[in-house]
């Protein structure tokens, strides 16, 4: 029996430069491949033991695949790493006066601090949808939805009253971003083809599926072009899309949007936002907008051997006066480019400055249907931009045996349409509320 007092972080004395990386996302884990064990002592920390590959959780929710397929962990990934220290342990803080972080168990001076901390979901202050909806962005998320997506069937199931049975079978995705779309078109094609078989007794004729989004169109990230081709794609699937709508409350049985429509739903998806996922200690001056002001060489702004790369990061220049866009790529690239500069700042050569190069955005919208914004203002559509999905999403997933894993599965359900992960793994208690009326309790984690 391990007790709080006999805990260590356990990292041994070095001569070296110390870097501690905390996050082991697209960022992180490209910054600590590419930085070399001889120069550096290298200590990783993460609240989770694996790399998750993101892109694909919405086919662990979908019960298109199964989550070991879209993870790594990082003991393995590097295996053969030279001096390099991983600890499953949460950072809650930095000094940088000290030279600290601060985790539960004890402290660790570093030499060089990377902040890779990626973002959480934003509930722009909305308690209760904090509580009763479903967010999207880590493995027991997508193992939450997909169990309260199959418990729902079978408690619609049982019910014979009809409005309940139908506020079973609604299920409302906030956000009609890259996630909500793919979710969206996932959850039409489950409908179409799996469902109907596995609930006889239901008629999934009056399943709905709504896509709400804040703005004028779905992808509002992505071009034009792309947008109205995946609404018109989704709209024929059946999607309800309604746009410059916002879901503005959910008690957990009720969402209302801010049109003022009520939808009974027992499933929220949330999809609407999110924040960088932030450390204490930074100061306030240093962050704008839930994100951390970083130079053209990735350094926090103001405080001195610190950095910050990926979704964390807000890099602006002028073609980007926002900052970066917070998907994988400039994470990657970031990564990557700022393993550069650390060596170059041990041989006191100067720095070079990050620029990032758009390899062009991709979202999958179903079977035979995706759309890319690739430089140049090309765009791609349908069959060939779905096949370009699926090549350069195996490409990029981390491990062989993955690789294998997906594409098999891949394979199997274009063929056959089925989704073979379909367990309830995490049931979800049913509690009264005061009004002595059941709803579904959930986890939250943070
Ligand atoms: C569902 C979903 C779908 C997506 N689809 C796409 C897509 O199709 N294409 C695309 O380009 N991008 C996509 N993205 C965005 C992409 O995944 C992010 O841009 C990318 O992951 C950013 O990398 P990162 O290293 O900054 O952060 P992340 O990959 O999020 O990694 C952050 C890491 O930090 C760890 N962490 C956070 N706080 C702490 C702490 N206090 N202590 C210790 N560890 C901590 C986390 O556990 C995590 O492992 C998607 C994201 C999601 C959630």
């Amino acid at each position: 029996m391990l007790y709080v007092n006999d805990l260590s972080l356990n990292i041994p004395e070095t001569t070296k430069p110390r870097v501690v990386i905390i996050g082991g996302g697209f960022g992180g884990v490209n910054l600590a491949k590419n930085l070399s064990g001889k120069d550096f002592q290298i200590v990783m920390f993460d609240r989770q033991n694996y790399n998750g590959f993101w892109p694909m959780l919405y086919q662990v929710a979908t019960a298109g695949l199964e989550p070991d397929a879209i993870a790594e962990p990082f003991r393995k990934m590097f295996d053969n790493g030279e001096d390099f220290h991983f600890r499953l342990v949460k950072i809650t803080g930095v000094n940088p006066v000290t030279r600290t972080i601060t985790t539960l168990i004890g402290e660790l001076q570093y030499d060089y601090l990377v902040i890779a901390t990626g973002t959480k979901s934003n509930f722009f202050g909305n308690e209760s949808i904090k509580k009763f909806a479903f967010p999207l962005k880590r493995i027991p998320d997508a193992l939450n939805l997909r169990s309260q997506l199959f418990q729902a069937f079978e408690q619609a199931s049982l019910i014979r009253d009809e409005p309940l049975r139908q506020s079973m079978l609604n299920v409302v995705i906030a956000g009609a971003g890259p996630t909500g779309v793919e979710l969206a078109g996932a959850l039409a094609e489950m409908r179409e083809h799996v469902l109907p078989g596995d609930y006889r007794g239901l008629d999934f004729e009056k399943m709905n599926i709504y896509l709400v989004e804040g703005n004028n169109r779905v992808l509002p990230l992505m071009s034009p072009e792309s947008g109205s081709w995946s609404q018109q794609f989704l709209e024929k699937k059946g999607i309800i899309v309604k746009l410059g709508t916002r879901v503005e409350d959910y008690d957990g049985e009720l969402a209302r949007l801010s049109t003022g429509e009520e939808i009974p739903t027992q499933t929220l998806i949330w999809s609407a936002g999110v924040t960088g996922a932030l450390i204490d200690g930074v100061p306030a001056e240093s962050i704008e907008n839930g994100r951390i002001l970083v130079d053209q060489f990735n350094q926090v702004q103001g405080l001195p051997n610190i950095f910050a790369i990926g979704d964390i990061a807000l890099m602006k220049s002028k073609k980007y006066p926002k900052g970066l866009p917070g998907v994988a790529q400039p994470a990657i690239q970031q990564g990557k480019h700022l393993a550069g500069n650390l060596a170059r700042l041990l041989r006191r050569k100067p720095l070079k400055p990050f620029n990032y190069f758009n390899k062009g955005t991709l979202a999958v919208i179903g079977r035979n249907g995706a759309v890319g914004d690739l430089p140049g203002k090309l765009h791609l559509k349908g069959f060939f931009a779905w096949i370009t999905w699926l090549f350069v999403h195996i490409y990029y997933l981390v491990g062989f045996r993955n690789k294998l894993v997906v594409f098999s599965n891949w394979i199997y359900r274009f063929f056959t349409y089925q989704r073979s992960n379909r367990l309830i793994i995490r049931p979800f208690v049913r509690q009264e509320d005061k009004a002595g009326q059941e709803f579904i309790r959930r986890y939250q984690e943070d």
